[in-house]
């Protein structure tokens, strides 16, 4: 049996980077750059501009009265140039006068008959000089995270209207199980909805990457392979959940093996202990865990980082904290346990509580749960009292 450690290795070991496509800036939310640095071709702001609405003079003339001898408004083209001894009325991103050093803000003037009454003012005041932010041929290096909406501003300002961004990993999604019937049918004897091709689909999604639907497989050994076969030759890579333990239907593991390899199937993790890792067409088959907290707590540990490593990205992208927690929570000794909990701040630290049953067809607690909390191996409950580390779902806390 693996460490969470080795089977993560294994795994991030077959990610190959996906190609570049060119997008406009618009559709790029989410999309992570091809190359996070780019070279700045404009100052920005392009021109020194007024932070306020209010009065361009130059410092020497304040305090004092000035003839207004017009009116600056943003985007107004080239601004005629300020004489000494007068101001010019202006505008939030009005471009400063040539002559002009200095904003006084319109609460702090007052203006009658075509003369304006100012304060004394500090030299450069409410001006935003040219390349405040950027200045040309700089090298403007972005998170290595999805596009936030703050970096497509940069981008916008920088009057970046296209981005070259990685092609989201294109993920099959294939449930297993004769049992299973989708949401929004209704249920006959013995059968229950099929949980995990949405929630799958929605991990690959917030994962960045682009879900590609099989229908269920039912527990028929040909029948799964066939859609196998058929996943890895529409995808980059498949991921199953379900039929990958030692029962006599489970025919995920056997799959792999027939098809292509398989490098290992059982991780010391709980949930999670069946999981079946290889490779079909030279493209990376994972096998989840059919109950759906252990899919997903699994594609959380597994999928989701092999996924960013696809898009150049390291690690799962999510904050960790040290959390205490006052209960005593039962977990397999054997294993490193990823509780359901709820983390919240707690004085300078936090505490976590068990966000409900932690059986691994729960869903429930899992909705609820906003941190995996990280309990090892060698000890079998959390320790009252004591703090253990909390991955957050979500980057939240
Ligand atoms: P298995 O690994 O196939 O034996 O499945 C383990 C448990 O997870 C069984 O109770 C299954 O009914 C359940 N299960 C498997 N796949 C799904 C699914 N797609 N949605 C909901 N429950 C599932
Ligand atoms: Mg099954």
């Amino acid at each position: 049996m693996r460490s969470v450690e080795e089977a993560l290795d294994a795994i991030l070991a077959s990610a190959t980077l996906t190609s570049t496509e060119r997008l406009p800036l618009d559709r790029c939310a989410g999309r992570v750059l091809a190359s996070r640095t780019v070279t700045a071709a404009i100052d920005v702001p392009p021109f020194a501009n007024s932070a306020m609405d209010g009065y361009a003079l130059r410092a020497a003339d304040a305090p004092g009265e000035l003839r207004v001898a017009g009116e600056v408004a943003a985007g107004s083209g080239a601004p005629p140039s300020l004489e000494a001894g007068s101001a010019l009325r202006i505008m939030t991103g009005a471009p400063l006068p040539p002559g002009a050093d200095t904003i006084v803000p319109l609460e702090d003037a007052v203006e009658s008959d075509g003369v304006v009454r100012v304060p004394a003012a500090t030299l450069g005041a409410y001006v935003r000089p040219v390349g405040l932010d950027t200045r040309a041929g700089e090298q403007v290096e972005l998170p290595a995270e999805p596009l936030t909406p703050a970096s497509v501003a940069v981008l916008a300002s920088l009057g970046i209207g296209e981005v070259e961004v990685r092609r989201r990993p294109r993920v099959a999604i294939l449930s297993t199980g004769d049992e299973l019937v989708p949401p929004g049918v209704a249920l006959g004897p013995g059968q229950i909805h099929d949980a995990n091709s949405a929630a799958l689909a929605a991990a690959v999604a917030e994962a960045g990457g682009e879900a590609v639907a099989l229908p269920p497989a039912p527990d028929d050994p040909v029948a799964t392979q066939a859609l196998v076969a058929r996943g890895v030759a529409e995808a980059d890579l498949l991921v199953a959940s379900g039929g990958v333990s030692v029962g006599r239907r489970d025919h995920v593991r056997d799959a792999i093996e027939r098809l292509g390899s398989l490098d290992f199937w059982r991780i010391r993790v709980q949930p999670g202990k069946p999981l079946a890792f290889g490779a079909v067409a030279g493209r990376p088959v994972i096998g989840l865990p059919g109950n759906p907290v252990s899919a997903l707590v699994t594609f959380e540990l597994f999928v989701r980082p092999l996924l960013r490593a696809m898009l150049g990205l390291s690690g799962d992208g999510r904050r960790r904290v040290r959390a205490r927690v006052d209960e005593q929570l039962a977990k397999d000794p054997e294993r490193r346990a990823y509780l359901r909990v709820v983390v919240q701040r707690d004085g300078e630290g936090y505490v976590a509580r068990s966000a409900g049953g932690q059986g691994s067809s729960q869903l429930r607690p899992l909705a609820a749960a906003n941190a995996l909390l990280v309990v090892p191996e060698g000890i079998p409950a959390t320790r009252p009292g004591e703090t253990y580390d909390a991955l957050l779902l979500g980057g939240s806390e």
